[in-house]
């Protein structure tokens, strides 16, 4: 068949279409960080390459040569900057300072000069041109001894860093690719990370930005490597170091948990994806990053079951950022500038609904019982409602001030701030159950979280508090103006019964406890070794660990930081004072003598009323066959039986 010319030309504009969409989906099928301006300063990018050796790992000195070269038109001098955060923990950690023996040159091997322009900036001046070209050599050392997933650790086991705490970049040139070689302490040690080899040159791997350089942590020891696929997409898990896990256990879980939120996100938007598991003997912690993400665990943290369910809901939070808040990106979440704080109100949704998913995922994994996730958002209600900070702070200021609060904790956050983690998983689950409620079970927040993807992640927007109250409101099909007035940008108390009775569920804030109320003082004590206000807590010493506002014991002036010697003139223990105050009764009076710093004081404490046993969640007395099959879709499994329906059923 012959092609007329409109046909012709018809057939090559719909050909051009489908190589550029074709083009696009390939592009997003592969890492997908903010995209930036190529650079700004008009001057061509140059190449970089990067080598990392550790040859003295017991100095935890991590030694790196960065060499930079410009082909045509180089500028006389050149700024090399290390960044002061790294995305996704969100305070700014200097890492400048674990920088030392800074030294430039060119190609030729002759000295370049530099000095520091400010704190994280060295300013090199380059050389005269050789060939044509100009290039710095520079090289640096960076001390390395601090295992947490933002730090860097080099010794005699392994080597592990954060690329943005090591790798300097030159000032306007974040969008320049680049190479990072490894030199290897031990011959046998294996590298994992998320960023591809380059092919045909050993230990040398490439990023197409300095934005997925620095999302691109390096794990570098003889860890146990397990592998799995999902999809036909290739998943790893390295282990690095021995502790109580059961490895086979960690790979079939570690894939259920992937297949899970992949079921709900529909999509699976990198080419290969790295779980890096460093064990530590007491610490935990997880960062997220675009195709892999650093977990430290305890060592011996696998067990019991609990522990190891803990664990897994770690995985399912780190691995749902992958979408949430990597792809779906706040405001100011990427592109970002790695010199400063980064500001937005949205870490409620990126973290707090991210901590929503981990349990949900867990448990529509079956790896978590209904009994065990009812139980943990008891707990998280019950928390909350301990802490009188939620009285002072929004989920959006507190999601704003992460960078001066939440990672700045000290003796007076509970009474003046609250967690974007922990209140934003419970809104995140009132907003669930309302949207569920909005439309008789038809929607849910699953599908907020779908729309983010599609109509920003996809389309390289990032979405403001605006959008995300409109997308939800898009899906609820109603305002949802007052639920976001009053619980994200106000501090009213939330209303679990209302949110709870949509799957047929109510909170008892008694815990069957027939004995309340009873005498309560409002201190809570540290564990010895613990830090109060920066001071060691003795073995045995009854140290006050916060004071609640609004308690017995705040209004009547006991300090964070005393140490209670004596009960009523009697010597305190913590069991002690316990058996006495559980004698008392409200409105009785307890003395309390206490060392505050070296001065010794007695305090007339009348104690006030604890009225609230431990939170649990229960099914309504007869839920509805509508309760029953919201409950179903929500968590996969039925709800459970009411006490009625047990007693019937005997
Ligand atoms: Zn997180």
């Amino acid at each position: 068949m012959r092609l007329s010319r409109l046909h012709c030309v018809i057939a090559f504009l719909l050909f051009l279409a489908f190589i550029i969409n074709a083009a696009v989906s390939l592009a997003q099928t592969n890492q997908q960080p903010a995209r930036r301006q190529s650079n700004n300063t008009g001057q061509p990018a140059p190449d970089i390459q990067f080598t990392v050796s550790m040859p003295q790992p017991h100095t935890h000195l991590l030694e790196v040569e960065m060499r930079v070269r410009w082909s045509t038109s180089a500028p006389a001098s050149v700024d090399l900057v290390m960044p002061v955060w790294t995305p996704g923990s969100y305070l700014v950690r200097e890492y400048a300072r674990h920088v030392q023996d800074f030294a430039a040159k060119d190609e030729g091997g002759k000295t370049l000069q530099w000095r520091k322009a400010n704190k994280n900036t060295w300013r090199v001046t380059t050389g005269d041109a050789i060939g044509g070209a100009r290039s710095v050599i520079a090289t640096y050392r960076v001390y390395a001894n601090e295992l947490t997933v933002r730090t860097n650790e080099l010794n005699d086991r392994h080597a592990f860093w954060n690329n943005a705490a090591l790798l300097m970049h030159i000032a306007g040139h974040l969008a320049a690719p680049a190479t990072l070689r490894v030199n290897s302490f031990k011959a046998e040690w294996k590298i994992a990370t998320g960023l591809p080899t380059v092919p045909g040159e050993s230990n040398t791997f490439r990023a197409e930005n300095f934005d997925e350089f620095y999302d691109s942590p390096f794990l570098v020891s003889d860890f146990k490597e397990l592998r799995f696929d999902v999809r036909g997409v290739a998943h790893r898990v390295v282990i690095d170091s021995a502790g109580n896990y059961d490895a086979e256990a960690i790979r079939r879980d570690t894939q259920r948990i992937v297949e899970a939120a992949v079921t709900m996100m529909g999509d699976m938007p990198y080419r290969d994806y790295t779980f890096q598991l460093m064990l530590h003997p007491t610490t935990r912690g997880g960062l997220e990053h675009l195709n892999s993400t650093a977990l430290i665990w305890r060592r011996f943290g696998f067990r019991p079951e609990a522990d190891y369910r803990d664990f897994l809901t770690l995985v399912a939070h780190e691995y749902f950022h992958l979408w949430n808040v990597k792809r779906i990106r706040p405001d100011a979440l990427g592109p970002f500038d790695y010199t400063g704080e980064n500001y937005t109100r949205l870490l409620w949704v990126a973290e707090g609904g991210t901590s929503y998913y981990e349990n949900i995922l867990v448990r529509r994994a079956n790896l978590m019982t209904v009994r065990q996730y009812l139980d943990l958002i008891a707990k998280s209600f019950q928390d909350l409602q301990n802490a009188p900070g939620r009285r002072e702070m929004s989920l959006e200021e507190s999601s704003f001030d992460a960078w001066i609060k939440y990672y700045r904790p000290d003796e007076n956050t509970i009474n003046s701030s609250i967690s974007y983690y922990d209140k934003g998983a419970i809104v995140s689950l009132l907003l669930d159950l309302r949207i569920r409620q909005l439309t008789n079970g038809a929607r849910a927040l699953d599908d907020v979280m779908r729309r983010l993807y599609s109509e920003y992640a996809k389309k390289n927007r990032n979405y403001t508090p605006e959008d995300f109250q409109r997308e939800a409101e898009q899906v609820a099909g109603a305002s949802l103006d007052d639920f976001f007035r009053r619980y994200v940008r106000g501090t009213e108390e939330l209303d679990y019964d209302a949110a709870l009775s949509s799957v047929g569920l109510r909170l008892d804030t008694t815990g069957g406890d027939k004995t309340l109320p009873k005498a309560y003082l409002g201190a809570t004590f540290a564990l010895a070794g613990e830090q109060v206000i920066g001071r060691d807590v003795p073995v045995g010493a009854l140290t006050i660990k916060t004071v609640p506002a609004g308690t017995s014991a705040y209004e009547q002036g006991l300090n964070v930081g005393d140490q209670i010697v004596a009960v009523d003139g009697v010597r305190a223990t913590s069991d002690f004072l316990t058996a006495r105050l559980a004698e008392k009764r409200p409105g009785d009076t307890v003395a309390l003598t206490v060392f505050r710093f070296d001065e010794l004081r007695t305090f007339d404490i009348k104690l006030g009323t604890q009225a609230e046993g431990t939170y649990r969640i229960v099914p309504v007395s007869a839920p509805s066959a509508e309760q029953r099959k919201m409950f179903q879709d929500w968590l996969g499994a039925p709800l459970p039986q009411t006490a009625t329906e047990r007693a019937a059923t005997l």
